[in-house]
């Protein structure tokens, strides 16, 4: 199963998919969601940026009633920052049902949660310290919940959350689901599942190796908003004879490809949506040359085979190695040169190392390059363009006009002013809105290994673990200083928390999680 509309989803889910653009679902949507349909507990193994929130956000919200008052549906995240990303793919995969959905974390103002707790949201996403508050001044209760799902579960164990999980399960009906998905599946894992866990379906999308094809391979780190300038500008340099630039979603594929024609480029796009008709006549036209950057999602690419394809662009990071490799698959075929360039929001540079530790292939870090390499590029297209023209003779007929201008005129300049008209003026970047993406988000990692990264510096020094995507830490529950017994604590522990356990655990020094994952939302810690 694939297709999202083979889960038998209502309508107004499918619609929130159609919407947010998703072509088709994720290995780990692919097989948790029909087993999250049937009811059955499920254990879900799958790195970060797999799809996970969908996994299990669309069952929940295709069985709640939308005139449901009460909670039935309880999420629980390791950090403040999760909680918040969930909720907002939630509500966005809610949007069109309805349903309430509500972020219960640390480090906001506990009225304030307690007044949207009036507003009576069916499903709940918090981390276990401040659910446990909530839980103890009885402006949450678990009595009539049908589905929990644990997120992240080997990293709250990791955080020193068992306890507390133990305690919020022990609140909850004993007739429910529980879906529980981790990346890692150490023994404290077994152990919870074991405990609150009935026959748990296992389900799994570990990465297997793929190795990257001998592709000239380069990233560049740049922020969402400035991709569509690095694209031209990448364009512009290296002016490729035929590219593919893949972008995430059909909605970007069709943002894209028109604000490239815009530009001024022979581009298209092709996605799952189009007709047949449509898909031929846009990969002709990019067979036969007359346009020269075909824009795509990984969907419609699948089983592209076009010969002199010298640049893939990944515009959008792939979700998972294999399409990277894939993607860049597409170049270089037939023993021909090929190059691939992927652009890298810094939310997403996790993300890039996880690509490199699977595809065992260190992708070099490139400059974005400058507006002087652009115009360098696109002066050096004409030039060539010119010879070849010269070469191919049939000139006579503009050469009368030549020699009266050559009369008048330096011929430099002449020569100059014609390279102008060529190069053609690029309308400006100011009517050009491209809808952001949000960052595909890796696995926190050390800091000390995330800021380890140096251009130039070694593969092996940031990469903790040999092949699989294992982290560090897994030993669990060493949070010092965190004193046990009642839970009527100031509820600020997992919030900002996620900084202060760090501190207080000893061994893990706070840092850039904070900047990192946390979408800007000044003013609530
Ligand atoms: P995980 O929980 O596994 O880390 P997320 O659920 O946060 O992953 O999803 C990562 C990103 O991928 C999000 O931006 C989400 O909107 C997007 N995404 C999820 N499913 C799909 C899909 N089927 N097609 C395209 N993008 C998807
Ligand atoms: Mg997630």
């Amino acid at each position: 199963m694939k297709n999202f509309a083979d889960f038998g989803l209502e309508p107004r889910v499918l619609q929130a998919i159609t919407e947010l653009g998703f072509e088709e679902a994720t290995p780990i949507q692919s097989q948790s969601i029909p087993i999250a349909l049937t009811g059955k507990d499920m254990i879900g193994q799958a790195q970060t940026g797999t799809g996970k929130t969908a996994a299990f956000g669309l069952p929940l919200i295709h069985k709640i009633a939308k005139e449901e008052e009460r909670i039935v549906a309880l999420i629980m995240t390791p950090t403040r920052e999760l909680a918040i990303q969930v909720a907002e793919e939630i509500g966005k995969l809610s949007r069109f049902k309805g349903i309430r959905s509500l972020a219960i974390y640390g480090g906001q103002d506990i009225g304030r949660q307690i007044r949207a707790l009036k507003r009576k949201p069916q499903i709940i996403i918090g981390t276990p310290g401040r659910l446990l508050d909530h839980i103890n001044r009885k402006t949450i209760r678990l009595d009539d919940v049908q589905t929990v799902v644990l997120d992240e579960a080997d990293e709250m164990l990791d955080m020193g959350f068992m306890e507390d999980i133990q305690s919020i399960l022990k609140l909850v009906p004993e007739e429910r689901q529980t879906l529980l998905f981790s990346a890692t599946m150490p023994a404290n894992i077994q152990k919870l599942a074991s405990q609150f866990l009935k026959e748990p379906e296992h389900v799994s999308v570990i990465p297997k190796h793929v190795s990257a094809p001998l592709i000239d391979q380069a990233y560049i780190e740049v922020p969402e908003r400035q991709k569509f300038e690095a694209l031209s500008r990448l364009l512009d340099m290296e002016s490729p004879e035929l590219a593919i630039v893949f972008g995430r979603t059909k909605r970007r594929v069709d943002e894209l490809a028109e604000a490239l024609q815009k530009r001024g480029y022979s581009a298209d796009g092709l996605h799952g949506d189009l007709s047949q008709h449509q898909r031929d006549t846009v990969m002709r036209k990019f067979r036969d040359g007359s346009i020269d950057v075909l824009v795509a999602t990984d969907v419609a690419a699948r089983g592209l085979d076009v010969s002199g394809v010298t640049h893939v662009v990944n515009f959008d990071l792939p979700q998972d190695p294999e399409s990277y490799v894939h993607r860049i698959g597409r170049t270089g075929r037939a023993g021909k040169e090929g190059t691939a360039w992927s652009f890298v929001t810094p939310r997403e540079m996790d993300h890039l190392y996880f690509i490199e530790r699977v595809t065992r292939h260190r992708i070099p870090r490139k400059p974005l390059p400058t507006i002087a390499e652009a115009i360098e590029g696109k002066q050096r297209i004409i030039a060539e363009r010119l010879i070849e023209v010269i070469d191919q003779g049939e000139l006579t007929e503009y050469k009368g006009l030549a020699i009266q201008l050559l009369e008048q005129y330096d011929s430099v300049q002449l020569l100059a002013a014609a390279m102008k008209i060529m190069t053609g003026d690029k309308k400006e970047a100011s009517d050009i809105h491209l809808t952001p993406e949000d960052p595909i988000r890796a696995k926190r990692r050390k800091p000390d290994i995330r800021s380890g990264r140096k251009p130039s510096g070694g593969y092996g020094g940031r990469s903790n673990s040999g092949g699989g995507y294992r982290r560090d830490g897994g030993s669990g529950g060493n949070r010092g200083g965190y004193s046990k017994g009642g839970y009527n604590r100031d509820g600020n522990r997992d919030g900002g928390g996620y900084n202060r356990d760090r501190n207080s655990s000893g061994d893990r020094k706070p840092r850039s999680y904070n900047n990192d994952r946390r979408p800007n939302r000044g003013g609530d810690e």
